[in-house]
């Protein structure tokens, strides 16, 4: 900035001597035409109220045909007489040491012709010259300090949110204070901005955060009530087991808390896996409908407490699936139908196209669930009634379900009531 500063100056003196050294001639001869023109003829008299003597540092005077002065001035130390009249002329002559430029002109405005003298000193285009210079360099002095200043201030407003948000973020993200949100105060629209950008990721995060630390909490939770059961039938065995059917009581039950363990291992691996995104899954389009039957006629249920089983399949519905997935959501709702389902009561599957969705229905006549269970059941590690001891289950079941649909693209809702059974329905997108 100042290389350019100094190169403008340089141009600006340099173009501005040329165009002020014609100036001052310039400034003579029209001056001189100027005043001219304001002559006045009055038939018998002149008048020349209205010519200006000097001006611009320009003198200006008027004689008559007979060299008399009828009007004006001369520079102090311009001797008149040695410059002989010209008429038309602009010349330069030079006395006790000063340039002086010289326009005479004859103006014939009655029969006696009028001698018109302009007289300049040359020096004047030198003190424009210092003028300009001084000018000049003042606006220089002006440009830089708004320059340096102008930007240093420029800079500042600009980066100091930025250095203020940084630091903020820095806060946050680097200690535990998650809960905690960016607040700027007077900051820009883009500031603003970039400030909901971070709060929302840090919202986020902490959603995030917390859901993790939740799931962990629950997850060692529900091992460790297996773990304690297996630990306690170990030592109890050691101690009092004598027959062999002593050994297999206890070998019953522990055989029944690792199943539950590896039950509750392989939902939390899969619920893992789909979330980071690393389970094999192999989408393609295929009959929904063929799926469907072929799932329900291969599901055994634990226990079958005499309840008839139905279905109600629309044939030849497509949508596109992964087999394993799917196959892991009818098995999850037949499992709670069965389940939760009523002794010796009606379980139904039907399947039915819906604009562009394909509905899929698992309805049961059992237990039901309660208005404000409704909400929670496909929460992790909910259960309406932990105490039920005697399954598999520990509440992921549903969560599984809902993340396998949602991964299609779907969605599950439910529809219940307590004593009047269980209607969960299973929305995907239709091809
Ligand atoms: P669980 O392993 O306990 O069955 P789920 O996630 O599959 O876990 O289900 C969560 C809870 O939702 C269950 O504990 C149960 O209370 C309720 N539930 C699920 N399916 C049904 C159903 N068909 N009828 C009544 N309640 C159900």
């Amino acid at each position: 900035m100042f290389v350019m500063l100094i190169v403008s100056l340089v141009l600006m003196l340099f173009v501005d001597r040329k165009i002020l050294s014609s100036t001052a001639e310039d400034t003579v001869v029209s001056f001189v035409w100027e005043n001219a023109d304001k002559i006045v003829n009055n038939g018998n008299r002149l008048d020349l109220s209205g010519v200006d003597t000097q001006s611009k540092g320009a003198y200006l005077s008027v004689y008559n045909e007979k060299n008399k002065l009828l009007k004006g001035s001369l520079p102090e130390d311009f001797d008149n007489d040695e410059v002989p009249f010209h008429g038309g002329v602009l010349s330069s002559t030079r006395q006790g040491g000063e340039d002086y430029y010289v326009y005479d002109l004859q103006w014939n405005l009655t029969s006696k012709p009028l001698m018109l003298r302009g007289v300049i000193p040359a020096s004047i285009n030198h003190y424009k010259l210092i003028t300009l210079a001084i000018t000049a360099i003042l606006w220089s002095a002006v440009i830089i300090f708004i320059g340096v200043f102008g930007a240093d201030y420029i800079a500042k407003r600009t980066y100091m949110p930025i250095e203020a948000l940084t630091e903020k973020a820095a806060q946050i993200s680097g200690g535990d204070k998650l809960s905690e949100r960016i607040l700027l105060e007077n900051s820009s629209e883009e500031m603003k901005k970039l400030e909901q950008t971070f709060n929302g990721m840090f919202e986020r995060l902490e959603t995030s955060f917390d859901a993790e630390k939740q799931f962990v909490s629950d997850a060692s939770h529900e091992l460790r009530t297996p773990t304690t059961v297996i630990l306690a039938e170990c030592a109890r065995a050691k101690k009092k087991a004598v027959t062999k059917e002593d050994y297999e009581f206890s070998l019953g039950i522990i055989e029944e808390q690792g199943k539950k363990m590896a039950h509750m291992i392989s939902q939390l691996l899969s619920i893992t896996r789909l979330e980071q995104g690393t389970e094999q899954v192999k989408m393609k389009v295929a009959d929904y409908s063929a799926f469907v039957t072929a799932c329900c006629e291969e599901f055994i249920p634990a226990d079958r407490r005499g309840i008839s089983f139905s279905t109600l399949i629309e044939p030849n519905i497509k949508i596109s699936f992964d087999p394993g997935l799917m196959s892991r959501v009818i098995q999850n709702l037949l499992e709670n139908a069965y389940k939760y389902g009523r002794e010796n009561g009606k379980i139904l599957v039907a399947l039915k196209k819906h604009g562009d969705k394909a509905m899929l229905y698992v309805i049961d006549d059992g237990i039901g669930i309660a208005e404000e269970d409704q909400q929670h059941i496909f929460k992790r590690f909910w259960q309406v009634d932990p105490s039920r001891g005697e399954d598999y289950g520990a509440g992921l079941g549903l969560s599984m379900v809902k993340q396998i649909c949602e991964f299609h693209g779907g969605d599950i809702s439910v529809i219940s009531a307590p004593g009047d059974g269980s209607s969960f329905i299973v929305s995907l997108p239709a091809q």
